[in-house]
């Protein structure tokens, strides 16, 4: 017979303790997110368009380790995601912003959001002591819908999306490690990292042409190397070798990217081959 030990506690008002597990349904899980919750703090912010003042959580300075770099830059941390954390969203009237474009707008701009965003925005309850993966996955979503809206510079979305293919990556790296993995929420989130670094290698190859650099705080060699990097993942090979062989010859490029960039070039060599 099975014996639930909230048995009895319905005749409180509290039936719905019924369905709860003592110790989580995986009890590694909770330390995690405990370790996750000390690292943040609660930001408060005015937001440009409803002017509500809300609360985001953000990670607290010098508390993520940094584990490694991936080849296109994206860096991982021990125990957090911190790009979870990175957009600014007013749960009011649902403008949202990467935290380094959570700036003023012009009146045209509120006008804009206020129209295309808040006016069907279902205005959502306070920030969550953490905020998941999927959740995370909407806000950029939401910020990358604002930047459209508000007319934003190319380089903005493309950081946007750049960093949502990143927090994609994270994602199914977690998924991958799970105990019971989840084949299909793996393949969907893979194929929707793929979506977004496309937009976002569209995003810097524009910007790179049209806007003045630094773009989104990096330098012409950092995004150059971007391009290259991106334009070898979606098998554009003639444009990642072109712009490789640009970085290497350049005087004026720092030593960390030509290093990086020496790198990208075996493997674009490699992939070639195959
Ligand atoms: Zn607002």
């Amino acid at each position: 017979m099975d014996i639930n030990l909230f048995d009895g506690l319905e005749d409180l008002g509290l039936g719905d303790m019924m369905d709860v597990s003592i110790f989580g349904d995986d009890g590694g899980k909770k330390v995690a997110e405990l370790q996750e919750e000390a690292m943040l703090i609660d930001k408060s912010y005015e937001c440009f368009v409803c002017s509500s003042d809300f609360k985001c959580k953000t990670v607290r300075s010098g508390k993520a380790k940094l584990l490694s770099t991936d080849t296109d830059l994206r860096q991982k941390y021990e125990g957090i995601e911190p790009l979870k954390y990175d957009i600014v969203a007013c749960p009011e009237c649902g403008f949202a912003a990467a935290t380094r474009f959570f700036n003023p707008l012009s009146p045209g701009q509120v006008k804009l959001i206020r129209e295309k965003i808040s006016a069907n925005y279902k205005k959502q309850e306070g920030e969550k002591s953490l905020i998941d993966f999927d959740e995370a996955i909407k806000r950029y979503k939401l910020a990358l819908a604002n930047t459209v809206v508000k007319k934003g510079p190319d380089s903005e979305k493309a950081y946007i999306c750049l960093r949502a293919g990143w927090l994609c990556r994270s994602y199914a790296e977690e998924i991958a490690s799970a105990s019971v993995r989840d084949d299909e929420k793996y393949k969907s989130i893979k194929a929707l990292e793929d979506e977004f670094l496309k937009g976002a290698y569209e995003g810097f190859v524009n910007s790179r042409n049209n806007e003045i650099f630094p773009i989104c705080g990096m330098d012409k060699a950092t995004v150059d190397y971007l391009v290259a990097c991106l334009a070898c993942r979606f098998g554009f090979y003639d444009v990642s070798a072109k712009v490789i062989s640009t970085l290497l010859s350049s005087s004026s490029v720092p030593p960390r990217v030509k290093d990086r960039a020496r790198d990208l070039k075996e493997e674009l060599m490699h992939k070639v081959k195959s």
